[in-house]
Formats: structure tokens, sequence, C-alpha cells
């Protein structure tokens, strides 16, 4: 089977403790991707929201450097998206926070040059281009010359943790699809997850964009009302289902970045869940699209 995943921070993780991509025992390893027909990977660089300026710039460097050192050693196995190699398993680098510019438009040149191919535009406090989930305020005079920049350089950006002021902003700004990342549909009720879940109307916007979603694995984002595990998800796949988004999901694991029920544990797991939602009566040609064909398509008409 395929798999095309919208979000992870298994990256940031690796480079923190110093730990291999290929073999570990986290969320997500190179070696235990192996065994898909083609595992294409969004791997997300994290700036925390205490860092702004220089540091948020130069923890980007430090970072990309060990994501391409990375992809460096283990070149059988894994290559950049887009690139002529052959590896199963295929890498893609995005900025979860947008600060990673520095806080300029040479910075976000930056990381265009550095491969970024999808920024998070915000984490969960204000930053200098907009509001988080967890914070109050809007876009900044900043942050509109940030968005026409990026789509300028093709570069897909990303409304995961904005807050909902920030959000209706960002569709003033942007004229191009866009995506959610990691994000589900506000129907769990848990303060957590009712900041950074969906409305019906956000959903309706990104839909009307031809934008993409990706399925979060988080708890916090998934599980309420006595719906756990791969329940939880079923609910928010059927959700989805009943607002006419079957090209719209994807999925957005968040492996290495919270905390996930055990069903979805580890990307060996994938396939299981795929096999359990088989089960549950969904077919295989719906499937495949959220587990691949929808951002697939996506990434290949966007970048
Ligand atoms: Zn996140």
């Amino acid at each position: 089977m395929k798999v095309f995943d919208l979000h992870c921070d298994t990256i940031t993780e690796c480079c923190k403790n110093n730990v291999s991509l290929y073999d570990n025992d986290m969320h997500l390893s190179l070696n235990r991707m192996q065994k898909f027909d083609e595992y294409t990977q969004v791997f997300a660089v994290w700036i925390r929201d205490e860092m702004r300026g220089d540091v948020a710039r130069q923890y980007f460097d430090e970072v990309a450097d060990y994501f391409y050192e990375q992809i460096a050693e283990n070149d059988k196995t894994v290559s950049v998206f887009g690139s002529n190699s052959e590896t199963k398993v295929k890498a893609i680098l995005s900025v979860e926070g947008g600060s990673a510019c520095g806080g300029t438009l040479d910075g976000l040149t930056h990381l265009f040059n550095r491969g970024v191919k999808l920024i998070t535009l915000t984490w969960n406090s204000p930053n200098e281009i907009a509001s988080g989930a967890f914070s109050e305020g809007g876009f900044t005079a900043f942050g509109k010359d940030f968005v026409k920049l990026a789509e300028e350089y093709g570069i897909i950006l990303d409304v995961s943790h904005l807050n909902r002021e920030s959000f209706y902003d960002f569709i003033k700004i942007s004229d191009k699809p866009f995506v959610a990342s990691h994000s589900n549909a506000d129907i769990v009720e848990n303060p957590k997850g009712r900041k950074r879940n969906l409305t019906d109307d956000q959903i309706k916007l990104i839909k009307e964009r031809d934008g993409i979603i990706g399925l979060n694995f988080c708890r916090n984002f998934l599980e309420s009302d006595g719906f756990f595990g791969i329940d939880s998800l079923v609910r928010q796949i059927d959700y989805f289902l009943s607002l006419g988004c079957e090209n719209n999901i994807a999925l957005g694991s968040d492996y290495d970045g919270c905390s996930i029920h055990s069903d979805f544990i580890g990307v060996e797991k994938m396939e299981e869940v795929y096999k359990k939602l088989n089960e549950k009566g969904y077919r295989k040609a719906l499937l495949d699209k959220i587990f691949y064909g929808n951002a697939r398509r996506f990434f290949e008409d966007n970048i």
C-alpha cells in the first residue's frame, strides 16, 4: 500500500536527541517504512513559540542540516520528493511556525532556497505573521507580505494552528489552494480539540479552494464522548464525508509530536488501520485517496 502523510515532528526530535532517522524506536523510522510500496512523508522543523528572530532562523538551519544529512546517509532508502531517485520513501521538508524566517522576507527566501515546500504559518502563540490557536489576534502587515511572497515561490501554506480570526484573514489575503496539514473536524468535546480543529465553515472554505486536510492522530483532537482509537478516526472520516470531502481528506499523523492511541502508534500501524477501515465498510478506492491519492494529487498540482 501507499501512504502520503502531511505532518510529523520526527526530524525535529531526531535532531534534538541526536537519533538516527533510519533506526530508532520513535513513531517513525526509515527502516520501518520500507515495507510499504511507497511512503511520502512531510517532515516539519518545529519552531517553538519562544523562538523568534535570528534564534528561530538559526534553529531552522540546524534541523534542516540534520534532515539533509540523514537523507544523504540513507540515500538507498530515502530521497527528496521530486528528485529522480527511485526510493520507496520520499521526504518533504516543511516548517511548523513561520517564525523560521526570522521575521524577514529575506528569511522566507532563505527557507525557499533550502527546499522548504510547506509552511505552517504559526504554532499556538502569535508570531510575526499571525496568531495561533491558543491566542488572540489576526494577521499582521508583515504576514500579508509573507503570504504573497510564499505563494509566488509556490510554497504550500498551512492553516493548521491558526486561530479563527487569522484563518479568516488568511482567506482574504491568499488566493491559492492551501492545506490544513494536521487538523480534524470540530466535533471533539475537548478544549484543546475545539481550538485546533476546523469548523464546518472552515472546512467548506478549504474545499472550495481545492485544499486538503490531514487527519490528525493526536488524542486531544480525536477522542471524546466514548470514541477512542480507530472509532474516533471513523467518526472523523464519516463527518468529513457528510460534508462532501472525499477528495479533500488525507493523513496528518502528527507522529512524534503528541500523545497517540496505540491503534495508530508507529508507521507500521498504517497498514492495520487501512485494513480495519476497509473491514468497517470503507471501499478501497476511498481509502487509497485518504492514505495517498488526495495528498499526492495536491502536491503534484501545487508545487
Ligand atoms: Zn502541530
